[in-house]
């Protein structure tokens, strides 16, 4: 990155088809047949927001599957690109129901696509995708996946895995910097979406054919970011990709699972629905416990935790990503136990009995 790299210089070229090669790689592809990798300005919003104009056309209907805030947003996303659009919705601690799927594309002939989040970061829920792509291939219809939080991390092999796109960014399970969000796409699929899009920017079509062209982006690229993406790959390649980086976050979730429960916290998610990418906490009932001084502890110590960002119960959230191994959960654990004892909390708990239900399509009620 303390590179002046120039966006139109042969080295530069060659940085971006090495990068859009091995995309294609990670997610089944092989390099130049049959998946194409398209690069994207901007952060992973953007290339979910490009996947979604540019193979979901004026005169097509998308079936939203909605679990979380990111399902949420492709709907929002649908809303203001005007593009039709029908929503499945199940509760944020309800993986999305391939049976719900088939019975809405049973009886919307008009539903073209289905969109789904692979792991709905929101809880960090895993959704079934094999059984969706395979409900959404037997009625004929087309899958985009939102793969933000999965991929590089999750295995996804587009050869089996009945789908159109995937979507994804440099800096989640890949581990680069922020600014680069990326698309794999089936060639057919992609060429076939041509004159979709509903903005120039965000058209991927364009954003490929150009760079099948002239080796280069349309617009200018976030050079030192592409440049930390490539090397972010190689670190990727060396730790044994999708199956060395995935167990190392499947240790870091376990650690911090069991360290959470050891200090009398409860997780949000049932283990079997729990991918190994971000843990939701239920928050202590103990009058003692405030969010803000329990993060402005844990910062003091060297770690930085998320706010929840459900609807149903109050929550924080523990990310298992990144370049972080089993002994930096075990110091986030060891400054989770200083935090609380310094803030007087004795009790994890969260508040007995089951979490608020929010009526369909209403906020939560508080609680
Ligand atoms: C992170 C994420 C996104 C994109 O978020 P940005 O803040 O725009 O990078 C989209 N979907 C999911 C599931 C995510 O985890």
């Amino acid at each position: 990155m303390l590179r002046d790299w120039g966006s139109r210089d042969t080295e530069f070229i060659a940085m971006t088809a090495r990068v859009q090669a091995h995309l294609a790689a990670i997610a089944g592809g092989r390099a130049g047949a049959d998946l194409v990798a398209v690069p994207l300005q901007g952060s992973g919003t953007f290339s979910v927001e490009a996947a979604l104009g540019t193979f979901v056309g004026p005169r097509d209907k998308v079936l939203c599957a909605v679990n979380g805030a990111y399902g949420r947003r492709m709907v929002r996303m649908c809303e203001v690109m005007r593009r039709a659009h029908a929503v499945v919705e199940t509760t944020e601690d309800t993986p999305v129901s391939p049976g719900a799927i088939d019975a809405a594309l049973a009886t919307d002939a008009g539903i073209t696509h289905v969109a789904v989040v692979h792991c709905e970061t929101t809880s960090g829920i895993l959704n079934p995708v094999d059984e969706l792509a395979a409900v959404v291939a037997r009625r004929g219809r087309r899958l985009l996946l939102d793969a933000m939080s999965a991929f590089g991390a999750l295995p996804l092999d587009m050869t089996e895995l009945r789908c159109d796109a995937v979507v994804a960014s440099a800096n989640k399970c890949l581990e680069g910097a922020p600014g680069i969000g990326f698309v794999v796409a089936r060639r057919e699929a992609l060429a076939a979406a041509e004159g979709n899009a509903h903005s120039l920017s965000l058209d991927l079509c364009d954003q490929w054919r150009c760079l099948e062209r002239t080796g280069q982006w349309r617009f200018t690229p976030p050079t030192h970011v592409l440049a930390a993406f490539d090397r972010a790959i190689d670190e990727f390649l060396a730790e044994g990709g999708v199956k060395g980086r995935g167990a190392r976050y499947r240790r870091n979730c376990r650690v911090l699972v069991d360290g959470l429960r050891g200090l009398g916290f409860e997780t949000f998610l049932p283990d079997h629905l729990q991918a190994p990418i971000i843990v939701t906490v239920r928050t202590p009932a103990d009058p003692r416990f405030h969010f803000e001084a329990f993060y402005e502890a844990l910062r003091a110590r060297g770690y930085v935790i998320y706010p929840g960002k459900l609807t149903l119960a109050d929550s924080f959230r523990v990310g298992c990503i990144g370049r972080v191994d089993e002994t930096d959960m075990r110091g986030a654990l060891a400054a989770m136990r200083e935090s609380l004892r310094e803030m007087g909390v004795i009790d994890c708990r969260p508040a007995s009995g089951p979490p608020a239900r929010p009526v369909h399509g209403l906020p939560a009620p508080p609680r």
